[in-house]
């Protein structure tokens, strides 16, 4: 087989693996090496500031030794094979980003012949892609589950970030799905990983020239609806790996329905609004704050779908609403519909010096759309309608009043009305 077909193959084999993005990676090139990920980016899709750079993005191999009932490149389904040597992605990942195609590599595998055969094979394409060809691009290599750790350990020497996917959120689905998997043997490497990270940013701080490990961090990837797991579940996991294991992002990927058998859900379509749904929460997470049972609990353990998080996370505190935008702690503000990490962080600035007013707010990036039901500006309140759940609910999801109140032409627009905090409070 030619390298083109391999490339074929082996890049649309990669396409269900999402969990590469930005990383913050530092990388320099160095003297006679090319390349240099801390100019030209890191990513595969967007970076930290929001610029789209390209990874070749390719698994070395899709021979799979295993049989995971969700993955395209299981073993007993019947579909073009190939595999790569080291030589050949090295060779690729130079020429491509000579031709300035790439700015990076994303290279992950499905398991051929063992895990420690897989994961020999990675690191000797890494090593030779950092030792032999002094390239300092951005690597994202995936470490194989039930790899020797030293294998694993060494092959982060030359990685910008490292990601062992979990997959399926439970060992429950876990045993159901992919039989032949240990969730302890996808934990414990991201721990030993995690360790790793952590002692070498010690190191780092304590000496001169120090080794990288893993510089970027490393991430994982779950998939979104292969396995009744709700989304409390998953959310609760997260943030567990953001917690107890340093992980720098957990990505979620909707199900994609390419195998048909009667474990798995029988879905048409990836069910892409709950990806979305789990992402903004992640955000939250990370971002804002909040953790996991704020959000969701037992009782409702899956995120509505008409309403992004912090928004249905509001509408059950209204008790807490309105804050006022000149006296909210920054933590007050960040909780604030419509209301981002930057607009908070301006707003706090701009209080050093005078009073803000309803149209500084805009200025500030603010989504008065939906701010406005959440707050007051020098005691008056914007909303238009009183603070009651079913009304804003309705506002925030159709624009529209819950019972279709048609104005009348000379009534005083919804939006210019202004009502003080003590009429609202008194709920006259
Ligand atoms: S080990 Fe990875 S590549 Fe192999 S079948 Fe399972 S999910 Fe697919």
């Amino acid at each position: 087989m030619d390298l083109l077909d391999k490339l074929n193959i082996l890049s649309a084999a990669a396409k269900y693996d999402v969990s590469c993005s930005s990383s913050g990676s530092k990388r320099r090139n160095t003297p006679g090496g090319i390349g240099n990920a801390a100019v030209s980016g890191i990513c595969h899709s967007w970076s930290d500031d929001g610029r789209c750079i390209s990874l070749l993005k390719i698994l070395f191999t899709n021979y799979c030794i295993y049989d995971c009932e969700y993955c395209v490149n299981r073993s007993s389904n019947d579909l073009p094979r190939a595999a790569f040597t080291p030589d050949e992605v090295v060779n690729l990942t130079v020429n491509f980003y000579r031709r300035n195609y790439i700015e990076g590599l994303f290279l992950s595998s499905a398991v051929i012949k063992s895990p420690d055969y897989t994961m020999e094979l990675l690191l000797q394409t890494v090593r030779k892609l950092r030792e032999e060809f002094k390239f300092n691009g951005y690597i994202h290599l995936k470490a194989i589950p039930g790899a020797d750790y030293s294998l694993i350990l060494a092959a982060g020497r030359y990685a910008d970030r490292m990601s062992v996917n979990i997959e399926l959120p439970s060992q429950k689905s876990l045993k159901l799905l992919a039989p032949q998997k240990e969730m302890n043997a996808i934990i414990e490497p991201m721990r030993e990983i995690g360790t790793m990270i952590k002692n070498n940013k010690e190191e780092k701080n304590s000496k001169k020239k120090v080794l990288k490990f893993v510089p970027a961090g490393q991430s994982t990837q779950l998939i979104v609806g292969a396995s009744p797991e709700s989304d409390f579940h998953i959310l609760k996991l997260s943030e567990g790996l953001y917690n107890k294991l340093s992980m720098k992002r957990v990505y979620y990927s909707a199900y994609v329905p390419v195998n048909n058998t009667p474990t798995l859900p029988a879905i048409k379509n990836p069910p892409l609004l709950r990806e979305h749904r789990l992402y903004q929460a992640d955000w939250l997470l990370r971002f804002y704050g909040f953790n996991a049972e704020e959000l969701l609990d037992n009782k409702n353990p899956n995120f509505d779908a008409d309403l992004d998080p912090k928004a249905n996370w509001a509408l059950n505190h209204l008790e807490v609403f309105p804050l006022e935008i000149n006296t909210a702690s920054y933590q007050q503000l960040l909780r604030i519909p419509g209301l981002g990490v930057k607009s908070a962080r301006r707003i706090m600035s701009a209080r050093k010096t005078g009073s803000i007013d309803y149209d500084d707010l805009k200025n500030f990036g603010t989504v008065l759309k939906r701010a406005r039901y959440f707050i007051t500006c020098k005691g008056k309140y914007y909303g238009g309608i009183p603070i009651r759940e079913d009304l804003i609910k309705s506002r925030l999801i159709n624009g529209k009043s819950e019972t279709g109140e048609q104005l009348s032409l000379f009534q005083e627009p919804v939006g210019k009305e202004t009502r003080s905090l003590a009429f609202l409070e008194s709920g006259e």
